[in-house]
């Protein structure tokens, strides 16, 4: 894994100076698929990016992505931080994701998704989905009845259901941890805790939150979204852009990635950025390093919210959800981990995070050269290892 390895950047894209393989090689992704169904209204791209430590897992977002390159741009970034989620997780996965150019309240049926499904099928296993933002359990249903790589199927079906709450679960650990760090203790009794975005991880999250005696605010594009949390857990609900300019303990961006850029950055006024989103910082290097000047202490987000990618890799071995909760819980320790080496080194966190994970895949790679039959692997899991590698 190359380190210096970057996104391609916004402006580029849209410029066109962004040469397909050119970067998919830059960024070391394996493989991206395009599928395109007119006649049932697809637009997907699946993207592997490795499968050093196992088959890719990582879900399908539905989004309307104002053009096609933005939509590659977020399947790229994604998949690239499913990697170093499942690696820095000690999960035997790969990374890879899946985005579908569609309005998720407007363009959804039945055709749109199992044709999606038989793409993902024709892969064998390589890639596994399972739900991201946009998506439903019924969504998730119409993939499962043409391929079986999918997780997060309803527990009705046999699988583990929404990860949400796990990954909520795992946010809470992850922002416990950091304030440990920050303050010397790990309660969050009295803190202002900003949350951006209502939906399924936000709301888990702010139980969580009110329970230990936080003082929450939250924001949703959708203003009754906002409202229908608050009425629950007692939280201010403040207008969209103001969430980036109150006095917090605590910000904690729930809803998409990116927030944490040059027109934001100078407006934070917290001690601990610590949220469920993905991809936090626009650009990871400079908003990192960005954070580390302001003193604001970042809790990576592949890192605290891998409760889902947990909850998810256990229905592969056989679902349990108390054991699925115990792995996820073990994210408090790992954020430590990285705070104390990032300290050590004098870096920043997010540097600290991918190090840390690089060096467990680039370990677990070696071992290749050992024979193993890999038979400790129970269920589908060991079925795909086993497709993987003979
Ligand atoms: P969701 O669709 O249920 O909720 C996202 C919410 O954010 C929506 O209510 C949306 O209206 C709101 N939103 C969008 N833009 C906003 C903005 N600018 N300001 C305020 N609110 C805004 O999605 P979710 O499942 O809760 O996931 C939230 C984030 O967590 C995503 O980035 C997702 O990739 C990440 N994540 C989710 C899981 C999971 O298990 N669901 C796991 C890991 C990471």
């Amino acid at each position: 894994m190359n380190q210096a390895v970057s996104i391609p950047e916004k402006e580029d894209v849209e410029n066109k100076n962004f040469q397909l393989f050119n970067d998919l090689s830059k960024l070391e992704h394996e493989q991206l698929i395009f599928c395109s169904r007119p006649d049932a209204g697809l637009k997907a791209i699946i993207a592997i990016h490795d499968t050093t430590l196992g088959p890719a897992l990582g879900g399908t977002r539905m989004w309307n992505y104002s053009s096609e390159s933005e939509a590659l741009r977020d399947v790229l970034r994604l998949s690239r931080g499913m990697t170093y989620k499942a690696a820095i997780s000690g999960l035997n996965l790969g990374g890879g994701k899946a985005v579908i150019i569609g309005d998720s309240r407007t363009e959804k049926s039945e055709a749109l998704f199992r044709a999606f499904g038989r793409y993902i099928d024709g892969l064998g296993g390589r890639y596994i989905t399972a739900e991201d933002v946009g998506m439903t359990e019924q969504d998730m249903e119409w993939i499962f009845s043409e391929t079986k790589y999918v997780t997060g199927i309803p527990k009705a079906l046999g699988g583990s259901g929404n990860p949400s709450p796990v990954t909520a679960y795992g946010v809470y650990m992850g922002m416990k941890a950091a304030a440990n760090k920050a303050y010397g203790s790990d309660s969050l009794e009295g803190l202002r805790i900003g949350i951006q975005g209502a939906g399924s991880v936000a709301s888990n999250l702010a139980s969580y939150l009110q329970k230990e005696g936080a003082v929450l605010f939250i924001s949703d594009i959708f203003e009754e979204k906002a409202s229908r949390v608050a009425k629950t857990t007692g939280a201010t609900v403040v207008e969209p852009n103001d969430i980036y300019t109150l006095d917090l303990h605590i910000f904690s961006p729930c809803a998409l990635g990116g927030v944490v850029n040059d027109d934001t950055a100078g407006h934070l006024q917290c001690d601990i950025i610590a949220g469920g989103a993905n991809n936090i910082l626009d650009d990871e290097q400079r908003h990192g390093e960005l954070l580390k000047e302001k003193g604001i202490l970042y809790a990576p987000d592949y890192v605290i919210n891998a409760g889902g990618i947990i909850n998810i890799s256990s229905e592969l071995e056989g679902y349990n959800e108390e054991m699925a909760l115990n792995k996820t819980s073990r994210i408090y320790d790992t954020t430590i981990k990285i705070f104390e080496y990032a300290e050590l080194h004098n870096i920043p966190s997010y540097k600290a995070s991918n190090i840390l994970a690089e060096q467990r895949i680039e370990s677990v790679a070696k071992l290749g050269t050992v024979y193993s039959s890999k038979s400790h692997f129970s269920g589908r899991l060991g079925e795909l290892y086993m497709k993987d590698r003979t």
